[in-house]
């Protein structure tokens, strides 16, 4: 078994243990295999695996792995800032965005979005931890921006993605992502639009567990399933 298998399947193991904790089936928490930095050999490793969805950060390596594998199916999702003038190819070219904080962003992608493509799943980033640096919309204008994103053509409004402060003892991190649950369950009874927002992109390698507990249904893996990231050259 390749190491990335092996990884593969503790991370496997660790939500699995992770749901049954909390109660919940661990078959609602889709593993997103984030591959940036890592070239298409570990990314074909992992979808033997059984991985069939890939998180990248950055889009123009991003765009090469995506033609190099596009035969095997992956579902790609963008997870990283978007600047304005990538939206069009983030449009054509992946399932989800993850990242998407303003609304100049989401009309860009709904406009962009071809037509003979399914809607583009998003989730709204938010700024759990009020950082300054950080992006994301704050919890104050979550509201306003979900509800106009819910009307924009092409876009289907999944849900939210939340990365908490890295200064976060554990404790504080589980409480930005109950923080972050509570967003979803107040935009969910909010309004019919929003009613079916199904998605909490929230976890990471140091802190899926907490994740889970506090209700991810995508946990976004990168080290413990490829190992350190190598340096990347194409960004
Ligand atoms: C890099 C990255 C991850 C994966 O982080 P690991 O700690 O390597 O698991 C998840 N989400 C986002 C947005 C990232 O940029």
């Amino acid at each position: 078994m390749s190491d990335i298998a092996a990884n593969i399947d503790r991370v496997r193991a660790g939500v699995r243990t992770a749901a049954e904790r909390a109660g919940r089936d661990a078959e609602q928490i889709t593993l997103l295999a984030v591959s940036k930095g890592q070239g298409v050999a570990a990314i074909v490793s992992a979808w033997d695996a059984g991985i069939r969805h890939c998180g990248e950060n950055y889009l123009q390596e991003a765009l090469a792995k995506i033609g190099q594998l596009h035969r095997l199916g992956i579902e790609w999702h963008f997870t990283g800032p978007i600047q304005a003038n990538k939206t069009r190819a983030i449009a054509a070219q992946f399932a989800w965005v993850h990242s998407v904080d303003r609304i100049r962003i989401a009309a860009r992608l709904s406009a962009q979005r071809p037509p003979a493509l399914p809607p583009l799943n998003i989730c709204l980033q938010v700024n759990i931890d009020g950082e300054t640096s950080k992006a994301g919309v704050a919890p104050t204008a979550l509201p306003e921006l979900a509800l106009a994103v819910a009307r924009l053509p092409g876009l289907e409004l999944r849900g939210l993605m939340a990365i908490p402060s890295p200064a976060n003892t554990p404790a504080q991190t589980l409480s930005a992502y109950r923080r972050a649950a509570a967003l979803l369950a107040e935009l969910r009874a909010r309004s019919p639009r929003l009613a079916r927002l199904d998605t909490l992109s929230m976890g990471m390698s140091g802190d899926m567990a907490l994740a889970i507990a506090a209700g991810a249904t995508i946990v976004r893996i990168g080290t413990a399933i490829f190992g350190s990231r190598p340096t990347a050259t194409n960004r």
